[in-house]
């Protein structure tokens, strides 16, 4: 496929209808938490009232996609082939068009919208980074996302997004296969610390392994650029507990709920207990993430799986909100 030229011949998909509803219910799951803490919402409608009772603005999921329509047709034909890729289904939840898409995470409570992209071969970031351009400036609340892929161009490309406004970053080591610690993105690395743009970076080794996922090369980059702020994709999933040394001994590493505890790939309850304590004390460090759209569960899930690890209210205030808002500067 060609990524640059077929967007004209995009087809959008369907808008929501009432022959093709809002997921309303979370499937028979009920999420028991402690007795002082606020009920967890059961419905991506009720998540709005939770936020509240919480007494937060807003949420601030700092791991949601919007992609170039051609590019996310793509992505929706690899989940719907997920049998074969992952080795279990992934039926997209929220399969609609981009202004129904942006409506819903406003009415979920989203102040700002990511918008991340992200490369699966060489030539393609720049592109994107001015596919994100383009829309964050046609829609206010949308935040201006850009990436990278490990090419000499990078070091162009790079330092002229944030010049253009890039606020965050999407980086997709499995996808991409290539390592962060290539050298040739050592002066994208270096804009990127001393803009201090967060970067979401999906580099544990699951669902999928590759050849460059695992915490190692991560640690290299960050051994060299210690101040660059990395937002770990899933906690990083499977490598739970080096991600989590990275984000204790580095003061802008932080960890993205996206997929973590919500039934699908993990529930609360088989958390383990040394874990969750862990996660007790990085209360300043973990970020609600969602991966919106292209999750096979609704939404709700993700709030409630987190609810659900029973360590209060204020902990999931500072996850919700505080510690999402302060790395993309909301108030
Ligand atoms: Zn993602």
């Amino acid at each position: 496929m060609d990524d640059s030229d077929d967007a004209a011949t995009q087809t959008p998909s369907p808008a929501r209808t009432t022959a093709n509803p809002a997921p309303e219910t979370t499937i028979g799951r009920i999420v028991e938490v402690p007795d002082t803490m606020t009920v967890p919402p059961r419905s991506d409608a009720e998540v709005p009232g939770y936020v509240r009772a919480l007494g937060l603005p807003g949420l601030a999921d700092i791991h949601v996609h919007f992609l170039p329509q051609n590019v996310l047709d793509k992505v929706w034909e690899y989940f719907d082939n997920a049998a074969d890729n992952y080795g279990r289904d992934w039926p997209i939840n929220y399969r609609f068009d981009t202004d129904t898409r942006l409506d819903i995470v406003r009415e979920l409570g989203l102040r700002a919208i990511p918008a991340l992209t992200y490369p699966h071969k060489p030539g393609m970031a720049a592109w994107l980074n001015e596919w994100n351009a383009e829309f964050a400036a046609a829609h206010d609340d949308v935040i201006h996302c850009g990436t990278l892929y490990s090419e000499p161009e990078s070091a162009d490309y790079v330092p002229a997004a944030l010049a253009a406004g890039a606020k965050l970053f999407k980086v997709h080591v499995q996808v991409g296969v290539f390592s962060p610690d290539d050298e040739v993105l050592d002066p994208a690395w270096m804009a990127l610390e001393a803009a201090s743009v967060p970067i979401v970076i999906h580099a544990g080794s699951a669902p999928l392994p590759g050849t460059y996922t695992g915490p190692r090369a991560v640690a290299n980059v960050l051994e060299r650029f210690p101040r660059l702020t990395f937002v770990i994709a899933h906690m990083g999933m499977p490598e739970y507990d080096e991600f989590a040394d990275l984000a204790e001994r580095f003061d802008n590493v932080f960890l993205d709920t996206t997929m973590f505890a919500s039934g699908y790939f993990s529930s609360p309850a088989e958390v383990a207990p040394a874990y969750r304590e862990r996660l007790a004390g990085l209360e300043d460090k973990v970020i609600l993430g969602s991966d919106f759209p292209n999750i096979p569960y609704p939404y709700v899930d993700q709030i409630s799986g987190l609810a659900a690890l029973g360590l209060g209210d204020g902990w999931m205030r500072s996850v919700l909100w505080a510690n999402g808002a302060k790395v993309l500067g909301l108030d």
